[in-house]
C-alpha cells in the first residue's frame, strides 16, 4: 500500500446538477492523461473507470469509488503518489453553482471522516486541489480553503 498522507478535494467545474458520473468518466477517457509519459494512468481503475479522483460526489449527494486507494490518480500534480482525490460535481466559482448541494455535504462529510481515520490523515492535509495547483481555483473561490475540512473539525 501507498502512504496516503493528503485527501485533495475537487470540483468537476462543470454545472453540478447536470454532471453526471459517466460524463466525467467520459471527459477523463477522452483527454487521455499519461498516455506518453504514464501509460497506466490511461488504462481504466481496477473498479472500471477512467476517472482520476478515487471518489464522485454527485449533486444528489450518491457516492461512487471510481479508483482502489493503492492506485494512483492523476488529479493533484506532485501529490499524486501520496494523495486520494475526491471530486464534487459542480462549479463553485462565482457565477456557476454558489455551493455544493446540501445532499454532497452530507456525503463529503462522512466519507473525509471515514477516510481521515482510516488512513490517519491530519486535518490540515485535508485540502482543496489549489493547494498543490496554485493557478486553478479547485474547488471553486466560493468554498475557502479550509471549507473542507471544517466539516469534520
Ligand atoms: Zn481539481
Amino acid at each position: 500500500m501507498r502512504r496516503l498522507t493528503f485527501i485533495v478535494v475537487h470540483h468537476t467545474a462543470t454545472p453540478g446538477r447536470a454532471t453526471s458520473l459517466a460524463a466525467v468518466d467520459g471527459a477523463h477517457r477522452r483527454r487521455n492523461w499519461g498516455t506518453t509519459a504514464q501509460p497506466a494512468y490511461a488504462k481504466p481503475s481496477a473498479l472500471g473507470y477512467f476517472v482520476q479522483y478515487h471518489y464522485f460526489i454527485n449533486w444528489q449527494g450518491i457516492l461512487t469509488q471510481t479508483r482502489l486507494e493503492r492506485e494512483i490518480g492523476w488529479h493533484a500534480n506532485r501529490a499524486n503518489p501520496y494523495s486520494l482525490g475526491v471530486a464534487l460535481s459542480g462549479w463553485f466559482d462565482p457565477g456557476y453553482d454558489r455551493a455544493p448541494a446540501p445532499a454532497q455535504v452530507a456525503t463529503l462529510r462522512l466519507l473525509l471522516r471515514k477516510l481521515a481515520d482510516q488512513f490517519q490523515i491530519p486535518l490540515a492535509q485535508i485540502v482543496p486541489h489549489r493547494h498543490f495547483a496554485p493557478y486553478k481555483s479547485c474547488y471553486g473561490a466560493n468554498l475557502a480553503n479550509d471549507w473542507a475540512r471544517r466539516l469534520i473539525s
